[in-house]
C-alpha cells in the first residue's frame, strides 16, 4: 500500500531506489529480446521439454504477460515499434529491412525518437547488444541512433560460430544472406569474435552493467536466438539429448544459451545490489516460425508472419523488485509499445513524438484498475491484411475476408464467428479504418521485394 500511495503521488518508492545511488534517481531500463522464440518455449508459459529457470526468475520476481503482443509479426517492424513506442506503420516501416548499407532510407527513419534516444537525453549511458536491424547506412546505425555502446551486427541475422564470420566488413557482401556472415562490431570497429555468438552477447552485456552500474543505464540485449540458423555448441546441445529431433534438439539448446546469460545478467544486477532499482523485460520479437526452427507456440495457431496469435503473442515478462508485484499474471491485453512509454514514465524523460503505448507500472501495481488498451492493431501492407484486438474480440481482415474470434474463450482462434455477428465485425472494421487513417505507406522496399530492389540499385553492395 506504501508504495501504491507513492506512486499516485507520482514519486519513486524507496524501496525502488538503488543502494548506491542518491535516493532521488531513476531506475535503470533492461531489454532482454529474443528472436522468434515460441510462445510456449519457456519456463514460465508452461514449457518442460526446454527449462528455462534463469528466464523464469524474471517471471518469479515480476509479471508474466499472458497476452503480450509485439506489433509485427517478423522481426524489423516489431522492433522499429519496440525501439519507438509508435506503430510502426505511422513512420512507413511495415517491412523487414533489405540489408542496404548505402540507402539511407532503408531503415529507421530519423524522424523518429528511439529509446536509448529518449534516456541517454536524461542521463543514461545506452548499450545495445545483438542485432540491430534498424539500417546499415552510416546514419543509421546504433551509435546515430541514441546508443554510447554496441556490439553485434547490423544484419537482420547472423551465424552463431566465429570460424564463419568470413567477411571483414559490409563492403565483402554481395548477397542479403552475406549479412550473416561478417565480423561483429564494436560501435564502428570490426573485431575477432571467439565465443559462440549467443555467450558473447550476454558476456558484453554483464560487462557494461559492470562498467556502468554507478549512473542510470538502458540495456537492449537483442539476442539474434534461436532465429536461424540453428547452430548450437556441445555444451548447450548435451542437456537436451532426450529430444531426438535434431532440429528441435538444436533450437533447445539455443534458447538454453539465452537462459543462461539471462542468468548471468541478473547475477550480475544482484551482486551489484542494483536488482531493485532496475526494470528487466523479457520478451520475443514475434512468434515462432515453427516449420523453420521447430519454436512451438502452443496453444496458439499460426507462426511469426501471421497475424493469428502465433504470429504476434509472444513470451512477455517483467520484473522490477520491490514495486511491481513478484510472481503473478497479468491478462489484459499489452503490448511491446508499452515498454518505450513505461522507460519514459520511470526516467521522467519527455518524448519527442506521440506513443502509442502505455505506462504499465500503475497497471501491474493496481493503481490502476482500468484495461491499459481498448484496442490493440497491426498491418500488414504488402496483404492489405489487419487485425485488431480488443479485451473479448480478435478480427483479421484481407478485403472482403472476415475472420472473427472470442479470443478470450478461444485463445487457438478455432471458432470462426464472423458470418453470425456481423454488427460486432463491423464495428471492428470501422475501428481498423480510423486506425488506418493515421498510418504511412510503406518508406522502403522489404525482404520479399530484393530482385526489384536490386534492378533499381544495382550497385546495392558495390563500393
Ligand atoms: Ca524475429
Amino acid at each position: 500500500m506504501k508504495f501504491l500511495s507513492f506512486f499516485l503521488l507520482g514519486i519513486l518508492p524507496f524501496a525502488a531506489l538503488s543502494q548506491t545511488r542518491p535516493a532521488n534517481d531513476r531506475p535503470n531500463v533492461i531489454i532482454i529480446l529474443t528472436d522468434d522464440q515460441g510462445y510456449a518455449d519457456v519456463g514460465f508459459n508452461g514449457s518442460t521439454e526446454i527449462p528455462t529457470p534463469e528466464i523464469d526468475r524474471i517471471a518469479n520476481n515480476g509479471v508474466v504477460f499472458t497476452s503480450g503482443y509485439v506489433s509485427y509479426a517478423v522481426c524489423g517492424p516489431s522492433r522499429a515499434g519496440l525501439l519507438t513506442g509508435r506503430y510502426q506503420d505511422r513512420f512507413g516501416f511495415s517491412k523487414n529491412p533489405l540489408l542496404a548499407p548505402k540507402d539511407p532510407q532503408m531503415g529507421l527513419p530519423l524522424s523518429e525518437e528511439t529509446m536509448a534516444d529518449l534516456l541517454k537525453n536524461v542521463g543514461y549511458t545506452t548499450g545495445v547488444f545483438g542485432k540491430w536491424h534498424m539500417g546499415a547506412h552510416p546514419d543509421l546505425i546504433p551509435n546515430k541512433r541514441g546508443f554510447d555502446e554496441f556490439y553485434g551486427f547490423l544484419s537482420g541475422g547472423h551465424r552463431y560460430f566465429p570460424e564463419e564470420y568470413v567477411l571483414q566488413d559490409l563492403t565483402e557482401a554481395k548477397t542479403q544472406i552475406d549479412g550473416y556472415r561478417t565480423k561483429l562490431l564494436r560501435n564502428t570497429t570490426r573485431v575477432e569474435e571467439t565465443e559462440y555468438l549467443t555467450d558473447a552477447l550476454s558476456r558484453e552485456a554483464v560487462d557494461f552493467v559492470e562498467r556502468h552500474h554507478e549512473e542510470p543505464f538502458f540495456i537492449y540485449l537483442s539476442y539474434n536466438a534461436p532465429h536461424t540458423p540453428l547452430q548450437a555448441t556441445e555444451k548447450y546441445l548435451k542437456r537436451f539429448s532426450h529430444i531426438e529431433d535434431k532440429k528441435r534438439r538444436t533450437y533447445a539448446a539455443m534458447v538454453s544459451a539465452v537462459d543462461d546469460g539471462v542468468g548471468a545478467l541478473l547475477d550480475k544486477l544482484e551482486e551489484l545490489e542494483i536488482d531493485e532499482n532496475t526494470l528487466v523485460f523479457f520478451l520475443s520479437d514475434n512468434g515462432g516460425p515453427s516449420p523453420h526452427n521447430s519454436s512451438d507456440n502452443a496453444p496458439l495457431r499460426g507462426f511469426k508472419g501471421d497475424f493469428y496469435e502465433g504470429g504476434i503473442r509472444v513470451p512477455f515478462a517483467v520484473q522490477w523488485k520491490g514495486v511491481i508485484p513478484a510472481g503473478i499474471k497479468y491478462d489484459h491485453p499489452v503490448i511491446s509499445l508499452d515498454i518505450f512509454s513505461t522507460a519514459a514514465a520511470v526516467s521522467k524523460a519527455t518524448p519527442k513524438n506521440s506513443l502509442d503505448g502505455v505506462n504499465l507500472v500503475p497497471y501491474l501495481t493496481g493503481a490502476i484498475q482500468d484495461v491499459p488498451h481498448e484496442e490493440l492493431f497491426w498491418r500488414n501492407y504488402n496483404n492489405a491484411k489487419f487485425a485488431v484486438r480488443t479485451a473479448d474480440s480478435k478480427q483479421i481482415t484481407v478485403g472482403e475476408k472476415v475472420e472473427l474470434f472470442d479470443i478470450q474463450k478461444d485463445i487457438s482462434e478455432k471458432v470462426n464467428l464472423a458470418s453470425e455477428q456481423l454488427s460486432r465485425v463491423e464495428k471492428l472494421r470501422r475501428i481498423v479504418k480510423e486506425w488506418e487513417s493515421t498510418l504511412m505507406d510503406p518508406i522502403f522496399m522489404g525482404l520479399s521485394e530484393g530482385a526489384e530492389y536490386n534492378k533499381i540499385h544495382p550497385d546495392r553492395f558495390d563500393q
